[in-house]
């Protein structure tokens, strides 16, 4: 099983993120740290769209990217911007529980049914819409997700450390992953 890091002092930071810019977004979102100034981004943080997250950090300090499910497939020309120009060297990879692309499929009626509604598309065109790219952001389970993709980053990014973090809806805090060997 993968184990929960929940960081609530600067003690429960694992070494190996001692002085890199996941350090400080612990510091600054769990631990209340006050904000430093920044003239540059650290770091890029890819998370999921979903309105229950925000994160408390400094004007500058970091790019983010936001997705359903922190899913960054579709997302790759902007890592490479952040990277390339922005010179970051880490990314945080954020999932969170109860994230809405688990089982994206059983919310078809209603996503159809909700375009039709509230945005005055038709049935057809609205299924289609469905059909085409539910299976692109599905998700079966949030940290196996979050895993796998920071191992893909990690593979197309070798020079870029991407760290898996999870964020707890409930507490509105972000937990480390150490993951089971
Ligand atoms: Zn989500």
């Amino acid at each position: 099983m993968n184990r929960l890091i929940k960081v609530l002092d600067k003690k429960d930071i694992l070494p190996q993120y001692i002085n890199t810019p996941i350090e400080k977004l612990l510091q600054y979102h769990n631990l209340g740290y006050d904000f430093e100034k920044y003239a540059k981004a650290d770091l890029l943080v890819g998370m999921c769209m979903d309105n229950r997250k925000q994160l408390r950090i400094p004007n500058n300090f970091a790019y983010i990217l936001r997705t359903g499910g922190g899913n960054l497939r579709y997302s790759e020309f902007k890592v490479s911007y952040a990277v390339a120009i922005g010179s970051v060297k880490t990314i945080a990879l954020i999932g969170h529980n109860n994230c809405g692309m688990v089982n994206l499929i059983s919310k078809k009626d209603n996503f159809i049914k909700g375009l039709i509604e509230n945005a005055g598309w038709d049935e057809k065109h609205a299924e289609e819409h469905f059909t085409s790219f539910a299976p692109m952001f599905e998700i079966e389970n949030e940290i196996d997700f979050l895993l796998s993709e920071t191992k893909r980053l990690n593979e197309k990014y070798p020079k870029i450390s991407v760290v898996p973090l999870f964020y707890n809806v409930d507490d509105n805090l972000l937990y480390l992953i150490e993951e089971s060997k």
